[in-house]
């Protein structure tokens, strides 16, 4: 078995103990992990601090940031296929995913290291005439960065990069679950040569690891991706160190499909909405939203569509659906498909775990028209599990696409122009993406509101919620300042 060592100070260290990492398409332990409990947490947000503090990091201009950040983009360019291969093993992601999200990564560094050295002050036009005042953006602090198990070096790449360029240290910890790509990753860091104590890598369980390390009172900057429900603990813990926050939470995004659209673009972009990445994504088109008088044809034509979907191996570039990152996942996912039928939701394809090992689900589509209260339309299941509803008109189309505490992204099919900005400007959520689905870049925020989080990823402004302001007053009269307490 491989084993996978902490990064701490610039060193690799075992940790408190070793645990097993599965391979979810056989079920079996392939990884030896090493576990971060309390100690290594302490160890981390110290080296982190001083780091921050003292030693070279400090020392370096921006545009040497910038420089180190690029060679870390270059490593992670070269490694992109080991990584891959890695992080498939570990969490089940079919390698054809890994290793395009993989190579793109390393543009998010390269965005971030070209933005380190154009984070700017200010100079403010004061009403005192003997004044100048300055706004300095200094780097908020030592960073604890957390990311759940799915598409982890891309969670990662979106908190290190704009907190490197910034300035600030950070102690980044990897999920329990397929952590094997992020202790990796370590590696690279080490070889771009980051001084001891600016990025240190971590994983553990949730009581010894995730909730010391945001409680900790060396900790400024919370950045987390996970569920709301952990994301809960989370600002609990934070109100220990006052830490400040972002959060990238879960959605249950609508996909809204209007009958003059192309129909073959809105098929194929659902088909990859909610089945890619085996529908474990945030931003998964969870929710079909379909004019009625096309309802029937689309749903016919996704249901013939996902049969067809090659389940296999994630490790075979043929592959398009692998099986769920973990059994705790699949059970949870299959218990909301069926109290969904028995709130009277329309099974048309799918719904049964497979005979076999490996967490595998398949694609499964839900006609939940009589059953707007079904489970399986309100909550996020992260997994490959399409819910559908019919609507009649825009109004009806707006009324049921809001109808959720998440808002995080939504997807609009129309060729009427004048409606999709309407859309546009009614939809509650962070993207809309009209006549496509799921484009990123480094150069567009991410992100969302309600259940789904606050902050944004991404983009200039991603950088500047890792820094602070600090206002320089200074005098410029020759005068002597007067006494104040003579009376003139
Ligand atoms: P999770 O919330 O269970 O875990 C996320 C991370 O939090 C893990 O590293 C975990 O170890 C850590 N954690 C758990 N308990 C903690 C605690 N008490 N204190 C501190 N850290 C703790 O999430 P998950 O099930 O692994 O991932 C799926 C969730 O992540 C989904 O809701 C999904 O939508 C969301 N997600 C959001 C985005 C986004 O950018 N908006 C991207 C990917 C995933």
């Amino acid at each position: 078995m491989q084993r996978f060592e902490l990064y701490i100070d610039g060193e690799f260290l075992p940790g408190a103990a070793w645990f097993e990492s599965l391979d979810p398409a056989s079920g079996a332990p392939w990884a030896e992990i090493a576990e971060a409990r309390r100690a290594e947490v302490d160890r981390a947000v110290a080296a982190a601090g001083r780091a921050f503090r003292t030693g070279p990091w400090p020392a370096m201009s921006a545009t040497q940031r910038g420089k180190l950040l690029m060679r870390l983009a270059d490593l992670v360019q070269a490694a992109a296929p080991e990584l891959a291969q890695i992080e498939t093993r570990d969490t089940g992601k079919i390698l054809r995913e890994t290793s395009a999200q993989i190579a793109y990564v390393a543009d998010y560094y390269r965005y971030y290291a070209g933005l380190a050295d154009k984070i700017e002050g200010a100079h403010l036009p004061i009403d005192k005439p003997d004044m100048e005042v300055w706004l300095r953006r200094e780097p908020i602090g030592t960073v604890a960065a957390i990311v759940p198990w799915n598409s982890q070096l891309f969670l990662s790449a979106v908190k290190l990069g704009p907190a490197l360029a910034a300035g600030c240290t950070v102690v980044l910890k990897a999920s329990e679950d397929g952590p094997a790509p992020l202790l990796a990753f370590a590696r690279l860091v080490h070889e771009a040569g980051f001084p001891p104590g600016v990025v240190n890598v971590i994983t553990g369980f949730a009581p010894d690891c995730g909730a010391v390390l945001t409680a900790h009172p060396g900790i400024d900057h919370i950045a987390f991706t996970g569920g709301p429900e952990t994301a809960r603990h989370v600002l609990r813990a934070s109100a220990e160190n006052l830490a400040s926050t972002s959060l990238e939470l879960g959605g249950k995004s609508p996909f809204i499909v209007f009958a003059d659209a192309d129909l073959e673009s809105a098929v194929n972009a659902q088909i990859a909405g909610i089945f890619a990445a085996t529908g474990q994504s945030c931003v998964a088109g969870s929710r079909l939203l379909v004019q009625e008088s096309i309802k029937a044809g689309m749903l016919a034509e996704l249901a013939a569509r996902a049969g067809r979907i090659v389940i296999g191996a994630p490790g075979e570039m043929t592959t398009e659906m692998g099986p769920l990152c973990t059994a705790r996942q699949r059970a949870r996912l299959h218990g909301i498909v069926t109290a969904s039928v028995a709130a009277g939701a329309r099974l048309v394809c799918g719904g049964v775990i497979p005979e076999g090992p490996g967490t595998y689900y398949p694609p499964t589509i839900l006609d939940c028209s009589a059953a707007p209260e079904a489970p399986c339309l309100h909550e996020e299941m992260f997994g490959p599990v399409l819910s559908v509803v019919g609507f009649a008109d825009e109004e009806a189309a707006l009324r049921i696409a809001n109808d959720t505490a998440y808002g995080l992204a939504s997807g609009l099919f129309t060729r009427d122009l004048s409606r999709a900005h309407r859309m546009i400007r009614a939809l509650r959520a962070g993207i809309v993406w009209v006549n496509t689905y799921r484009a990123v870049s480094p150069i567009a925020p991410f992100g969302g509101h309600g259940l789904s989080g606050h902050g944004r990823e991404g983009g200039l402004a991603a950088a500047l919620d890792y820094t602070t302001v600090k206002t320089v007053w200074l005098r410029t009269s020759e005068e002597p300042i007067p006494d104040p307490f003579v009376m003139r």
